[in-house]
Order: structure tokens, then sequence, then C-alpha cells
């Protein structure tokens, strides 16, 4: 067992920890405050290389896989989770073509993602399917003048990027929309340039401003054959690119949690009162020990997470492991930021200081890419099924 970073990774934790100390932390606040897309900072993360990270060499990127991406959005996050939504972005939708895709779809769509010239969507959600995504409405049916090919219609929503991805990845029900079956849902790459696709109403947001989170519209959109993602009816390619995004979510939890604890400690250091510092007492210092060993264990479940993801074990029996570690990380990250807000008093409430922004932000981290309470079902399911088991 070797608990050591390989000095490749080594070496790109050092490098994005000053990238994110450079070019992030100074922009944080200005990004939440107008809600603008950050290009500068997309232009840094393609200059130093970060957007291919998980990109396979032989299709453009650097091949650091799951556990590069999870460290580079570590540091981040510690300043910004909107940076960190984007470099997370270059995984969420890439995933199915990585695990199922076709040479050709690999070849067509994943250099423009590491080389920056081309952003992607992930397009599962609906207004009336969230946690239950089989209860999606969007439908693909038969196109009647194309062999193999198919119309989507539907609108999906709350999609991170929808506004600059340049394509999507979007799941439609193949077979009868009423359909509980999970075989009835196929995942699709849908380009923005197609006919018919359009981008809806914007949310507005209390955090994570700056990546806008919207409606992808589709109106008799024509999909070719060769944008079918794996099989016609491969939901189980959703929840595998979604097991295997796991780590990359807990990411952004464990950095977040990381840079508000150290932020909140510069503080009570420096903050007099009694006659000493807010850092003399005891009831702070075991806020302050009892966060420190929550973010150690959740920093040890998301690499092993990560470590699993890369050995491509996403599938089924590995599921509680990648769970636990977006549940716990995730969970980690509200608290930090809550007592962080507290640690500074009034000070933490105001807007001259990032722990309202980090509170804020947080609040997604839970909801997102399955709730809480959905990696909780996940991890009960392996226990009760033995797949976590201690004998
Ligand atoms: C900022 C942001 C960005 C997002 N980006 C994307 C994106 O890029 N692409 C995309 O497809 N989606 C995206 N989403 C949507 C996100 O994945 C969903 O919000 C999430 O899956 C939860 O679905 P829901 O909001 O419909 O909640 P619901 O499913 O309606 O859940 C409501 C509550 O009920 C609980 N609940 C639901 N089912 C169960 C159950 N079986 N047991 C116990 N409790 C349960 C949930 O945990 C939650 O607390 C984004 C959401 C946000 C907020």
């Amino acid at each position: 067992m070797d608990f050591d970073l390989s000095e490749e990774l080594t070496a790109l934790r050092e490098s994005v920890r000053r990238l994110a100390r450079d070019k992030v932390l100074p922009r944080a606040r200005d990004i939440d405050e107008t809600g603008r897309y950050p290009d500068d900072i997309f232009a840094a993360f393609r200059d130093a290389g970060l957007l291919g990270l998980c990109i396979p060499v032989e299709y453009g990127g650097s091949g650091a896989g799951i556990l590069g991406l999870t460290i580079a959005i570590e540091e981040v996050a510690k300043y910004s989770n909107t940076c960190a939504l984007m470099l997370l972005l270059t995984r969420l939708p890439t995933g199915p073509v990585m695990i199922a895709g076709s040479e050709e779809q690999k070849q067509r769509y994943l250099p423009g993602i590491a080389s920056g010239t081309h952003r992607a969507g992930f397009g599962l959600s609906e207004s009336g399917a969230g946690s239950d995504v089989v209860g999606m409405m969007t439908r693909a049916t038969s196109d009647p003048d194309r062999e193999g090919g198919w119309v989507l219609n539907g609108v999906k929503c709350w999609m991170s990027g929808v506004v600059q991805a340049d394509w999507y990845t979007v799941f439609a029900k193949t077979g009868d929309p009423s359909s509980r079956r999970h075989d009835s849902i196929t995942a699709f790459i849908v380009e923005r340039s197609y006919e018919g696709v359009s981008v809806g109403s914007i949310d507005k947001k209390m955090g994570v401003r700056g990546v806008d989170t919207g409606e992808l519209v589709l109106s008799d959109v024509r999909v070719p054959a060769e944008n079918v993602i794996g099989e016609v009816g491969g939901f189980r390619l959703a929840m595998l690119g979604l097991n295997s995004m796991r780590p990359v979510v807990a990411a952004r939890g464990i950095g977040l949690a990381e840079g508000a604890l150290m932020y909140a400690v510069d503080y009570v250091q420096q903050r007099r009162a009694f006659g000493g510092t807010i850092a003399d007492f005891q009831g702070i210092q075991w806020e302050i020990a009892k966060l420190a060993i929550e973010i150690e264990a959740a920093r040890l479940l998301t690499y092993r997470s990560a470590w699993l993801a890369d050995q491509g074990k996403f599938t089924r029996e590995w599921v509680p492991y990648l769970s636990m570690a977006k549940y716990y990380a995730t969970e980690v990250a509200v608290k930090a930021s809550g007592l962080s807000v507290q640690l500074l008093g009034a000070a933490g409430y105001m807007k001259d200081h990032p722990t309202e922004l980090w509170y804020r932000d947080a609040r997604q981290l839970t909801i997102v890419e399955g709730t809480s309470q959905v990696q909780l079902n996940l991890v009960a399911r392996g226990v009760l099924d033995r797949h976590l088991w201690w004998d």
C-alpha cells in the first residue's frame, strides 16, 4: 500500500496550486458578482494543459486520469467552485464517450475538449425527472428519412455550461416515454449547430455563478445513427458515467472545505478577544480539529474513489465506495463553509470575505450528480447486497 502521489501528480498539484493562487483567487469574487463566464480563466486552464487532464493521450489529452483531474479540481476549488466546475465539465459530458463511444466519436469529439476549442454539456435532468431519471420525457423516434437516424424532442434542464457548450451528451427515451424500463433510454451526442437545438431559460442561481445553468430545448432535432453513444437502450451508460464522476464532484467538496478552514484559521489566529486571540479558546480549537479530521477522511475516500475509477472500477459492485466519497466530501464542504462563516462572526457574513460565497457555493454540491440522499441509498444498497462487506 502506498499513500504517496506519483512524481507527476505531485508536480501537477504544485503547478495547479500556483495557478489557482495567481489567477483564480483574485477573480473569484468578481465572477460571483457579475455572473459572467470567466474566459480568462478558461484560457489559463487551456494554456496550462488542464482541459485535457482526463482525456487519453491518443485523443489529445495528457492522460492524467480521474485522479489527475481530482487533484487539479481540489486546488482550484479552494478559491472558486465555479472555476472547479469548468474543469469538471471536461469529464462529465465526455465520460460516456470515453466509456462506450465509438473510435470515430472519440476522434471527433475528445481532442477539441482537450485543446479548448470546444466545450460540452451533460443533459440528463428534466424538470420532472431529477433523481428519478427514468421519468424523463425527452423522446427519440426513428428518423423516417435517414437510415438509423433519430429525431429528438424535449427539454433538458439545469444543464451546467449550456450556453458555452458546442455539443451535448443527451439522454432520451428511445422506447415508450411512459416506460420505466432502463433499456428505454439511450445516450446521444447532439451538436449545438444541429437544426432545432436552442438554449431555453437560464436559471438565477444562489451560487456557482459564472457558469450558466439552464435549459436545452430540442425541437425535431435530427441526430445521425453514428451519434448514438454505445448501444440503443444503453441507459446503464448514464449510471456508469455518473459513478465514474463521483470523485470529481467530491474533489470540489474537499477543495472548498480546505480553503474555508485555512481561511478561518488565519482569521481566528489574528482576531483578538478577551486578552488573547479567538484561536486560544479550546472550544474553537476542537471545532478546527474535528473539521480537519473530517477533511482528511473525505480526502482519503475521494482519492481512493478516483483511483478505483481509473482502474475502470465503477460498475455496480464499486458503487458504495464511489458514492460514499461524493456524499461525505460534499457534506463536509457544507459543514466547513458554515463553520468558516461562524468563526469569522459578523465579518464572515459580509461580502468583504469569501466565506459567504463558499457557503452559497457548497449548497450546490450535495444536490448535483446525485443528491446526498441518493448517495446514501446507493451505499445502503451496496451493503445490503454485500458489495460492501467486511468479512
Ligand atoms: C447548479 C446545478 C447544476 C446542475 N447541472 C446539471 C447538469 O449539468 N446536467 C444535468 O443533467 N443535471 C444538472 N443538475 C440537476 C441535478 O442533477 C438534479 O438537481 C439532481 O439530480 C436532483 O434532482 P431534483 O433537483 O429534481 O431533485 P428531486 O429528485 O426532486 O429531489 C428532491 C429531494 O428529494 C430527495 N429524494 C429524491 N429521491 C429520493 C429517494 N429515492 N430517497 C430519499 N430522498 C430522495 C432528494 O435527495 C432531494 O433532497 C444541476 C443542478 C444544479 C442545482
